[in-house]
């Protein structure tokens, strides 16, 4: 299997060879070169495969050039229930992606088990464990260098502790995490974790590392690399509980299911997307934007216009405040015959602080196609969804996963079975938990006392300058 770029001009590479970087050459984001398909009798085998095992199905037709039991091994060690321990009462952790039932028809799948509680540990673990796995074997070393405005920071980070070859410099804005992320993050005492507090908000964090990553030879003599979410090796991840939370909800494949995806680069549900492409029996694929709802502007009018900071709306489902959706281009490519020109052409305006309009090219009637729909909320929408959840089902939920429920009920069809994504536990966000239910969502087990635990950062003034000294100071 061979990945090539959405703008059609780099040279085509292999799984391994694209693990490591970000963006292609040409500005594009790798995509495989054709879907695997998954016949009517792989699916029958695969239904009553193990989270490992399904994980192999998937992932072994992607990375071709990792030797079978190599990956095989890689990903026995991931998908375990001593690392995604976190499922509710009642849940078997061996599952992995649990799959809650609320009433018939309606499910949660919980993708939030994971160290550090958030959806982003299901791809970030296994990355971790290739990341290590490829650089062992060529004899390399990674020097990552992030911005965080919480959960991207800190699942990057347990991801990374302790990995051969591996070290992490994390940027995130001084006090502006919550307490609960701050202390996720700084208690690590791992030798290669370095997290840099800056004077400034998240976007001073953002523009530092892009200064760092455009000094070409600062960045190829310290080995400067990311985990960002446009990473092919994260999207392939995310593939898998699509395939894990249709055979949970369904009897037999003849059965169609919708996802209802709270989203904010576009990252998971484009996964759910390639799902469907490789044969997934979905019938819709709902994308849930909060306030900054670019994604369910494009769903409804055909314009994707992507809006400055300036007009990004800090919200209390966080990990959505995203108004460059990054993975987009992804399904863009797909939705215009994977016509390298022809996407070249729209993001050229995009590039450049524009927009693009399909409905005035003819192409928003093909939308339906791929069985996307869309659907926004707000704050008070997320606090009546968390109370009528908790008051209805005697289950706790976050504010992006009521994000995704709101729109999921506006959006059900009777004899589809629906599926809501979890993407983070309400332990992440128990202030606006106390502001829905007036009382705090349980702490997990271990968790209790975190913030007490000793913090390790540096805090920095927002100076490129000054973040790359530290890093040549610590190497
Ligand atoms: C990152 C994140 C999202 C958005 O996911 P995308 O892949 O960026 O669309 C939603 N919810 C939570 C809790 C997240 O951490």
């Amino acid at each position: 299997m061979k990945y090539i770029s959405t703008r059609g001009q780099a040279p085509a590479q292999s799984f391994s060879e694209i693990l490591l970087g970000g963006l292609a050459p040409d500005g594009g984001l790798y995509l495989p070169e054709t879907y695997p398909q998954f016949s009517a009798a792989d699916l029958t085998a695969m239904r009553t495969m193990n989270y490992r095992d399904l994980a192999f199905a998937v992932l072994s037709r992607f990375a071709t050039d990792i030797p079978a039991a190599d990956l095989k091994t890689i990903i026995d060690k991931t998908y375990t229930a001593a690392v995604y321990c976190h499922v509710r009462e009642g849940d078997n952790p061996e599952d992995i992606t649990p799959l809650h039932t609320l009433e018939p028809n309606l499910h949660l799948l919980c993708l939030s088990n994971g160290p550090t509680l958030a959806f982003k540990d299901m791809a970030m673990q296994l990355l971790g464990n290739l990341f290590e796995y490829v650089l062992t074997k060529a004899g390399q070393g990674i020097n990552i260098l992030g911005a965080t405005s919480g959960d991207t920071g800190s699942s990057a980070e347990y991801a990374m502790r302790g990995k051969q070859g591996v070290n992490v410099f994390m940027l995130s804005p001084h006090g502006k995490m919550s307490r609960f992320q701050t202390a996720q993050m700084f208690s690590l005492q791992d030798p290669n974790i370095y997290n840099i507090a800056i004077k400034g908000v998240f976007d001073d964090c953002q523009d530092i590392v892009k200064a760092v990553s455009n000094d070409h030879a600062f960045k190829a003599d310290y080995k400067i690399g990311a985990v960002n979410s446009i990473n092919w090796g994260r999207i392939a991840a995310q593939i898998v509980y699509y395939f894990k939370g249709y055979f949970a909800s369904t009897t037999d494949n003849t059965q169609q299911v919708s996802f209802a995806v709270p989203s904010g680069n576009f990252g998971n549900v484009c996964a759910g997307h390639i799902a469907r492409m490789m044969g997934l029996p979905i019938k819709h694929l709902i994308v849930a934007t909060n306030e900054n709802d670019v994604l369910d502007e494009f769903f409804k009018t055909g314009v994707y216009r992507p809006r400055g900071s300036a007009n990004t709306y800090h919200t209390s489902s966080p990990s959505m405040d995203i108004s460059k959706a990054s993975n987009f281009e992804r399904f863009i490519y797909d939705l215009v015959g994977q016509n390298a020109a022809k996407l070249q052409a729209l993001w050229s305006s995009v590039d450049q602080g524009g927009a693009f309009d399909l409905a005035a090219q003819g192409l928003l009637s093909k939308v339906p196609e791929f069985g996307f729909q869309s659907g926004s909320s707000n704050h008070a929408n997320r606090m009546e969804m968390i109370r009528k959840i908790w008051v209805d089902y005697g289950l706790m939920i976050d504010t992006h996963t009521a994000d995704g429920l709101k729109v999921a009920l506006e959006l059900r069809e009777a004899d589809v079975p629906m599926i809501v994504l979890e993407t983070a536990l309400p332990a992440k966000f128990e202030e606006s938990i106390q502001e829905a239910l007036g009382q705090a969502p349980v702490r997990p087990q271990g968790m209790e006392y975190l913030e007490t635990l000793p913090q390790r950062f540096e805090v920095m003034a927002a100076d490129a300058e000054a973040v790359k000294q530290f890093i040549k100071n610590h190497l």
